[in-house]
C-alpha cells in the first residue's frame, strides 16, 4: 500500500490534524514531513471513556491511536525542548510515545539563537521597511531553515555526538552573536549555557532517533500504507505561496517526498483539506477577506484563533481561484471539506470564482506575485446558505439541499470530488462523501 499525502490547500488550519487522526485508524505508519512547532494541530476526541482536546505541533496526529508509529521526517525543523515537551504531555494522558516516535536523524534543530534571530529580523522589519513583518510565530522556524540551506545547520544526529556538537554550536553561536549584536544591537547568547542545555538533550532524544527514510521505504516494501501529514497550507509554500508572505518550506505535495525521503511513484493518493470559508493568519494578501460583521461572525463560529499563538484569524469568503491553482500544483485526488457547519445561519454565501486586475480584466489564474494579487477584486457568486445546525448529521443525505449545493459547486468548480465532509471538530464528525453519495465518491483510504 502507498502514502496518502494530507495537504492543507489554504493558508493553513483547514483541520488537517482531526483528518489524518481520524486517518490514523487504518494507517499502518504517520509521518509529519515539514515545518516546525509553529504548526498547531488540534485534535478532540469523545470516546465514552474520556474527552480530550489536544493542540501536536510537533508529533504527528497518529499518536493517539495506540499502535500506529508516528514519524518526524527530516523536513522538519525540530525544536527538541518542545518535541520533549509535547512528548511528556501525551504519556501523562497515558499514551505510549516511545515505542511510536520516529525522528528522522537528517532532521536540523531549532537552536534559542534562531528564536532570537527571528525576533530581531521581525522588529526591524516593522520597523524599516513599507511592507512591514511577515508576521512569523516567533518559534525560529525561518532562521533555521535559512541555516539549513547555507548549510551550517545543526542536525539531530549531531546530538548524538557530543563533541562534534560541541564544536559545531561554539562556532555558530560565535557567528550568530556578532549578527545580533552587530546588526541588531540584541544580547548576545551565553555560549556554555546553550552548549549544556543541547548536550542535555543527547540522552533524552536518542530513543527516538532514526533513519526514518529507510525505515518509510522499508514499510513502503512490506506492503504498509503510511499517511504523510503536510503543515500550514499550499498558499504558503515558499515558491507556490505569496511570496515573501510564506512560510520556509514546502507543505505542497512535492514537499512529501524532500521531506520524508520517499519516492514520488509511492505517492498514491492527495487529500486537500478545503475549509468552507477562508482564514489566514499573519501579513500577505487575502483577497476575499471580510474585515466587517460577517467576518466577525466567521471568526466567532469557527474560533478562528490561532492554535499555536492564539492571534485572532484573519476570515473571508472561500476563494476558488486560489483552490483551483493549490488543485493543479498539488494534484489533488480528492478533497475533504471542513468546518461546513460554521457557514450556518450566514445567509446568503458568496464564492470567488474569479479575480478582476486592475487593468479591469477577468482571471481565474491566481496570481502568486505579491504586487498584483494584493490589488485584485474577487468576484462573486452568491449561492443560498442554510439555518439549519447541521453538526448532528451522520450522512452526506442528512445535509439540507443547500449545503449539499455548496459542497458541489466546490466539487465542480475544481474538478475534484469531496471524499469526506467535516461538520464539527469531533471525529465522530466527519461524514463520507461530499455533494454525491458516498458510493460515487472515490475510493477512500481512510
Ligand atoms: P490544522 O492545523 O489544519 O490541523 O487545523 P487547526 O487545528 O489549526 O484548526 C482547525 C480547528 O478547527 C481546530 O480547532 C479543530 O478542532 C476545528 N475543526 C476541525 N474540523 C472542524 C469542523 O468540521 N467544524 C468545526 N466547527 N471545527 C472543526
Amino acid at each position: 500500500m502507498p502514502v496518502t499525502v494530507v495537504i492543507g490547500s489554504q493558508w493553513g488550519d483547514e483541520g488537517k490534524g482531526k483528518l489524518v487522526d481520524l486517518m490514523s485508524e487504518k494507517a499502518d505508519v504517520v509521518a509529519r514531513y515539514q515545518g516546525g512547532a509553529n504548526a498547531g494541530h488540534t485534535i478532540c476526541w469523545d470516546d465514552g471513556e474520556r474527552s480530550e482536546e489536544f493542540v501536536l505541533h510537533l508529533i504527528p496526529s497518529g499518536i493517539f491511536h495506540e499502535g500506529t508509529p508516528c514519524v518526524i521526517g527530516n523536513g522538519v525543523v525540530l525544536d527538541p525542548a518542545a518535541v520533549l515537551d509535547e512528548i511528556e504531555q501525551i504519556e501523562a494522558l497515558g499514551y505510549d510515545v516511545e515505542e511510536r516516535l520516529k525522528i528522522s536523524h537528517n532532521a536540523h534543530l531549532i537552536m534559542p539563537y534562531h528564536k532570537q534571530v527571528e525576533a530581531a529580523q521581525e522588529a526591524a522589519r516593522s520597523e524599516n521597511t513599507d511592507d512591514g513583518a511577515i508576521g512569523t510565530t516567533g518559534r525560529g522556524i525561518g532562521p533555521a531553515y535559512t541555516d539549513k540551506f547555507a548549510r551550517r545547520g545543526i542536525r539531530v544526529v549531531d546530538l548524538l555526538r557530543p563533541e562534534v556538537l560541541r564544536t559545531k554550536l561554539t562556532r555558530a553561536i560565535e557567528d550568530k552573536n556578532a549578527v545580533l549584536k552587530g546588526v541588531y544591537g540584541a544580547e548576545p547568547l551565553d555560549v556554555d549555557e546553550i552548549v549544556e542545555e543541547y548536550v542535555a538533550f543527547d540522552e533524552k532524544i536518542d530513543p527516538y532517533v532514526t533513519d526514518t527514510s529507510q525505515y518509510l521505504n522499508r514499510a513502503l516494501a512490506e506492503g504498509k500504507h503510511i499517511v504523510a501529514e503536510g503543515a500550514q497550507g499550499s498558499l504558503l509554500d515558499v515558491d507556490f505561496g505569496s511570496y515573501p508572505f510564506v512560510t520556509s518550506s514546502h507543505p505542497t505535495a512535492g514537499g512529501c517526498c524532500t521531506g520524508l525521503g520517499v519516492p514520488p511513484t509511492a505517492v498514491e493518493r492527495a487529500v486537500g483539506v478545503v475549509k468552507a470559508y477562508s482564514t489566514r493568519v499573519g501579513n500577505g494578501p487575502f483577497p476575499t477577506e471580510l474585515t466587517g460583521e460577517t467576518g466577525e461572525q466567521l471568526r466567532e463560529a469557527g474560533g478562528e484563533f490561532g492554535a499555536t499563538t492564539g492571534r485572532p484569524r484573519r476570515c473571508g469568503w472561500l476563494d476558488l481561484v486560489a483552490l483551483a491553482y493549490t488543485a493543479s500544483v498539488n494534484g489533488f485526488t480528492e478533497l475533504t471539506v471542513t468546518k461546513l457547519d460554521v457557514l450556518s445561519g450566514l445567509g446568503e454565501l458568496k464564492v470567488c470564482t474569479r479575480y478582476r486586475l486592475p487593468g479591469g480584466e477577468e482571471t481565474r489564474r491566481f496570481p502568486s506575485e505579491v504586487e498584483t494579487l494584493e490589488n485584485v477584486e474577487p468576484i462573486y457568486e452568491t449561492l443560498p446558505g442554510w439555518d439549519d445546525d447541521i453538526t448532528g448529521a451522520r450522512e452526506a443525505e442528512d445535509l439540507p439541499s443547500e449545503a449539499r449545493d455548496y459542497l458541489r459547486f466546490i466539487e465542480d468548480e475544481l474538478d475534484v470530488n469531496a471524499g469526506r465532509t467535516s461538520i464539527g471538530p469531533r471525529r465522530e464528525q466527519v461524514l463520507e462523501g461530499g455533494a454525491a453519495a458516498p458510493a460515487q465518491a472515490p475510493a477512500v483510504a481512510s
